[in-house]
């Protein structure tokens, strides 16, 4: 592969190259809206479902995106075409692009957008086999009426916050509960429990993203004809559950065998927990927006 490109407000420029103003309310704010998306076998894995959550989160923050759904969605394949890229981390920002130091957005004509596609696993490879241990923090997720988690902005600090949590405990990922106290999700992934054959996830009003990765888990875990609900719970619930497994674009499907020091289950990923990433792995293959021509995905 060649030097790595990336898609910056019309054309493509080499990485060091690839650079938006100090002005970028983008940078300034935290205003500005963003998706991670993955590539599979050289198709991208629900791309639909990803730009429809993006023109929502901008309409949300009266963000006009400057393009087409059929202009993002060429920019995207585009990208991973001009980058020989087949499977790859994809993300796409659209920020309120550069105004004056003023917060008004009324200073800001003209939206940047930036497409980045890189190889990328969130964890070590070695973590998806024997699962992650996680603490539940004290940082909670902001509430649903002050700045709502189904928007995706660049305004990531509630979840950054949490990650150092993560760090200082000295585990991969942290559990974030609501204000209430109910859980919520990770720091950047959604969160699944399995008792008894039953799966649970918080609902989006608790204050979890409604994750594309968790749509495909709760569409594949209904086909296979477990009991699948979104369901209020607490910590003690995750505690007790047989299974617990964390979703999300960038992590995939993740076992999580220990939480506050209470071990899941048997300690290792559970036949549940497998049994979806198996079917998730089929799916992810097969399903998307293809990026090549066909006769080029068959290599
Ligand atoms: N929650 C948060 C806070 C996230 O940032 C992400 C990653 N986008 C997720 C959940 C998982 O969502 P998805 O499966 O759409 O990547």
């Amino acid at each position: 592969m060649g030097e790595q490109m990336i898609y910056l407000n019309g054309e493509f420029v080499k990485k060091e190259d690839a650079k938006v103003s100090v002005y970028d309310h983008g940078f300034l704010y935290g205003d500005g809206v963003f998706e991670g998306i993955r590539s599979y076998n050289g198709n991208v894995f629900r791309l639909e479902e990803h730009l429809e959550r993006l023109y929502d989160s901008a309409k949300s923050v009266m963000l006009e995106i400057p393009h087409t759904f059929e202009e993002l969605t060429n920019i995207v394949t585009e990208t991973l075409r001009r980058n020989e890229l087949r499977d790859a981390y994809i993300r796409l920002v659209v920020s309120r692009g550069a105004g004056n130091l003023g917060l008004d957005p009324l200073s800001c004509p003209r939206p940047s957008v930036i497409v980045i596609a890189e190889a990328l696993s969130l964890f070590p490879k070695a973590l998806y086999e024997t699962g992650i241990e996680i603490v539940s923090v004290a940082t909670r997720r902001s509430r649903s009426d002050v700045l709502s988690p189904k928007v995706k902005s660049l305004n990531y600090m509630n979840n950054i916050l949490v990650k150092i949590e993560a760090n200082l405990a000295g585990v991969p990922e942290a559990l974030m509960l609501n204000d209430q106290g109910y859980v919520a999700e990770g720091s950047a992934d959604n969160i699944f429990i399995v008792r008894k054959n039953k799966l649970l996830t918080p609902p989006g009003y608790v204050g979890a993203l409604e994750g594309i990765t968790r749509n495909a888990i709760m569409e594949v875990a209904k086909e296979k004809g477990y009991d699948m609900e979104e369901a209020v719970f607490t910590r003690h619930d995750v505690y007790v559950a047989d299974e617990v497994f964390l979703t999300g674009t960038a992590a995939e499907v993740i076992a999580v065998v220990k939480v506050d020091g209470r071990v899941i289950g048997d300690g290792v990923p559970g036949p549940v927990t497998n049994d979806l990433l198996v079917s998730f792995r089929q799916l992810v293959q097969e399903d998307g927006v293809k990026v090549y021509a066909d006769h080029l995905n068959a290599v």
